[in-house]
């Protein structure tokens, strides 16, 4: 009979996105024995999907109302800015900032109301509006109408950021096979006892924590399935996002204002590979073409493009559009959750950081919940998992989309 393989740590985290990666980081740093499992990519499914703003609630504001949702983000810009300068919870120095600043632009028609709006909300001046001379390039045309503001909100690097999380933790992160329902193993009580990790080098290897925090995006809908606990459930919201590669030398990180809730678009910017221009496009574009297939979804961004860069031409630019969903803790009306969701049940938790600014915030709010426990012993023996491989980084989502053409991208001439 083989001897059933079996480990044990102070914590084991599930999931090698934004949140498993910081709140790995912060558990080992405070003296945790703290281990992370990731079956996929490191970066995740959401995060390296992620546009890299460091928002501080202008985008919840934009109908000209304070919401719980503003207040809860509006500290991460300086948050990650101490980060970054290298005196935060986390040494960032090394992470590029892509831009320390982002436009807001509007086209013609929508000016008035939109400076309106930013005349009667006091959003820590974070919001200037600018002369035409300090209009970045791309706006410096005869034909541009509208007006530019700009926005004390950071764009970061996210593969960058991945890298650096990754880098002094790679002893704790293990590559695995997908967990599932039945890898899960209970007590009586209703306490997680361990859960079962497959592979085909070791057999199965029993883990065995005093907490576990699932951060695994979609895949915490695992917790919902051996446990049947509504609090446990996620939701998804779609998105369509859309990439463009050109020849433009323009570096724009950017809203475009409308007259609704979110940005007509928002656009960062990005380099490929082989050098050229990547405009990574979200906002309404993507939330409101979730039905469109992708070829029209790339009609509609062009369509959209030429209306407010009548000066620009794109026909030998590549437009491609991929469907993510946005994962979240289930809200009444599936509205979106005002900050991170964080439910604990027993000896375990699922938690959800709602936008890869606010997972330093999950990171927080776990480790005070852990303070009051006796979960810290600092010892682990992992010498079972050494034969695990290590997880690969998730490759930029520009390279995937006009390199390897995944299932659900369609490339749009
Ligand atoms: C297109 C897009 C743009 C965005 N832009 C921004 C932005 O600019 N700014 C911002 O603040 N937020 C942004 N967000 C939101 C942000 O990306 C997410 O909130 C955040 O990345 C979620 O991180 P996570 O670690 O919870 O999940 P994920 O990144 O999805 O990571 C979950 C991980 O768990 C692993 N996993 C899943 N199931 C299992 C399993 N069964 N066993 C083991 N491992 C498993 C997955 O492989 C994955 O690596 C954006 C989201 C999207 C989709």
């Amino acid at each position: 009979m083989t001897q059933l393989k079996r480990v044990e740590a102070d914590i084991v985290i599930i999931g090698g996105g934004i949140a498993g990666l910081w709140l790995l980081n912060r558990l080992r740093q405070q003296g945790y024995a703290a281990i992370l499992l990731e079956s996929g990519t490191l970066g995740g499914e959401q995060t390296h999907k992620a546009q890299g703003i460091i928002h501080g609630g202008l985008k919840y504001a934009l109908q000209g109302a304070l919401t719980s949702a503003t207040t809860a983000i509006a500290d991460m810009p300086a948050l990650w800015s101490a980060c970054l300068a290298g005196d935060g919870v986390l040494d960032l120095h090394a992470v590029p900032v892509l831009s320390k600043q982002q436009y807001l632009w509007t086209t013609g028609g929508v000016g008035s109301k939109v400076a309106g709006f930013f005349a009667g909300l006091a959003l820590r001046g974070q919001v200037h509006a600018l002369a035409r001379a300090a209009y970045p390039d791309i706006f410096q045309h005869a034909k541009f109408r509208g007006e530019v503001y700009a926005l004390d909100e950071q764009v970061l690097d996210v593969h960058a950021l991945i890298r650096e999380l990754v880098c002094s933790q790679q002893d704790a992160i293990f590559r695995i096979n997908p967990l599932t329902a039945a890898d899960l193993h209970f007590n009586a009580a209703g306490e997680l006892d361990a859960l079962d990790v497959n592979t085909c080098l070791t057999g199965t290897i029993n883990i065995c924590a005093k907490k576990y925090i699932f951060a695994a995006g979609r895949g915490n809908d695992i917790l919902f399935a051996a446990r049947h606990n509504l609090r446990l459930q996620s939701q998804r919201r779609p998105l369509h996002m859309v990439v463009v590669k050109h020849d433009f030398p323009y570096e724009l990180y950017a809203h475009c204002l409308g007259l609704g809730a979110t940005p007509r678009m928002t656009i960062t910017t990005h380099h490929s590979l082989e050098g050229k221009t990547i405009w990574y496009i979200g906002g309404q574009l993507a939330e409101g073409g979730v039905s469109r297939s992708a070829a029209a979804q790339c009609a509609v961004a062009r369509a959209e493009l030429a209306e407010v860069f009548p000066w620009l031409d794109f026909s030998a630019a590549q437009f491609a559009a991929f469907k993510v969903d946005r994962v979240e803790a289930q809200q009444p009306g599936s509205k979106r959750p005002d900050s991170f969701s964080l439910i604990e049940e027993k000896n375990y938790f699922a938690a959800w950081p709602t936008k890869l600014a606010l997972a330093p915030l999950l990171a927080e709010a776990i480790l005070a919940r852990l303070a009051d426990s006796d979960s810290r012993s600092g010892k682990a023996d992992l010498r079972e998992l050494r034969h695990l491989p290590v997880p690969a980084f998730a490759q930029p989502v520009w390279e995937q989309v006009f390199g390897m053409k995944e299932e659900g991208v369609v490339l749009c001439k």
